[in-house]
């Protein structure tokens, strides 16, 4: 018997419970040996225990080091900040991995295996921001400050070096904007040149690009790269146009990985406009929870879990509104476990 693996599970918000479901059930079915401590945070946290991340759920990771997380909803502009972004924070979650694949082939984009790594903890996403009052107008001025240290630089490129020699990618680009802001991400794209002459030279290819280009050939040509590493906007907003190259967000996972500590989720959010209908696509979170089998090392579970997913979408063309099908997420859950 396999022995089990405690882990926290975070069901969110929104379409949250209803993929979450989907995905235990998949797992279920694999007799995928995670013992669930189920938890709540974002609007969950702060409707029924007065905090977006309570000490309970924080308290849940620290003991598992593991957690599989639904989307968690965050008000934009004022309100609570993201409890998405202070749970990379506590637990030092400095590496989130986004693979896109192709698995629906004939659309206007096929046969895409790209992975993005994104820094995960520094840059222009940190939220450190303030209002500067002039006039009487409060908000007259809106400041941010980005911090990129070599430090996490270091981390998140040797992270993302190994996983490309791990994984077999070919070529690696590091995406930047050092030609404007030389500092902030001049000190990514130095580390990274330096870091791959000093240990990777030979390993894999290397190239660079900037950010605006990069996007542009994502669009024209995305086959000519293989793996994309970057900081954390640019990353978070790459990684959505790159999931719209294989199908769109409900096709997308994303992993947060620290040194001791990994949470697995879709890139996803919450879609407050089809909570509770019964029509969301759980293969996102599905596919986050393949990346979890892989990281609790059960391989042959995460390859039948991605294979039964293949084969219900191709196959049994069993698919959710998103993607042009009728299924509700409870048909397409129930053809996915009879594939398993
Ligand atoms: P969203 O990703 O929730 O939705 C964007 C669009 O995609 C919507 O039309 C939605 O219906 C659709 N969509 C998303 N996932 C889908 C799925 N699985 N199946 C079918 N359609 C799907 O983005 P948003 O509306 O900008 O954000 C809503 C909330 O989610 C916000 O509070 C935001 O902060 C939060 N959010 C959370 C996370 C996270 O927890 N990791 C990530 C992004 C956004």
């Amino acid at each position: 018997m396999t022995t089990p693996i405690p882990a926290t599970l975070i069901p969110g918000d929104g379409i949250g419970p209803e993929i979450v479901d989907a995905t235990l059930a998949a797992l279920d079915a694999l007799k995928a040996p995670f013992e669930w401590d189920r938890q709540i945070a974002g609007l969950g946290g702060v409707q029924q225990a007065g905090d977006p991340l309570p000490a309970a759920t924080l308290d849940s990771i620290r003991r598992t080091r593991l957690a599989l997380k639904g989307p968690l909803e965050t008000p934009s502009g004022g309100g609570y900040r993201s409890s998405n972004v202070r749970l990379r924070e506590e637990f030092q979650l400095y590496a989130n991995l986004r693979p896109a694949r192709t698995i629906i082939p004939g659309g206007r984009f096929d046969k895409i295996d790209l992975m993005v790594v994104r820094e995960n903890l520094e840059g222009l996403y940190i939220g450190h921001e303030h209002y500067v009052r002039i006039d009487g107008d409060p908000h007259a001025v809106g400041m941010a400050t980005g911090i990129n240290t070599r430090q996490g630089c270091r981390r998140l490129l040797e992270y993302a070096f190994e996983t490309a020699i791990a994984t077999g990618r070919k070529k690696v680009t590091l995406v930047h904007k050092a030609n404007i802001m030389k500092v902030l991400t001049g000190l990514f794209l130095e580390t990274g040149l330096q870091m791959y002459e000093e240990k990777y030279k030979g390993k894999f290819e290397l190239d660079t690009i900037i950010v605006d280009a990069c996007a542009m050939k994502l669009v024209l040509n995305p086959w000519q790269f293989d793996m994309l590493v970057t900081t954390n906007l640019f990353g978070d907003i790459l990684s959505d146009l790159v999931a719209g190259l294989v199908g769109g967000l409900g096709m997308a996972p994303g992993a947060n990985i620290g040194a001791d500590a990994a949470i697995f989720e879709a890139v996803h959010g919450s879609a407050p406009d089809i909570a509770g209908k019964g029509i969301a696509n759980p293969v996102a979170l599905l596919l986050a929870a393949a990346m979890m089998l892989d990281h609790c090392k059960l391989h042959d579970r995460a390859t039948r879990l991605r294979e039964a997913i293949d084969a219900t979408l191709n196959i049994d063309r069993v698919r959710t509104g998103d993607l042009g099908g009728t299924a509700s997420t409870a048909a397409f859950t129930q053809a996915l476990v009879s594939r398993i």
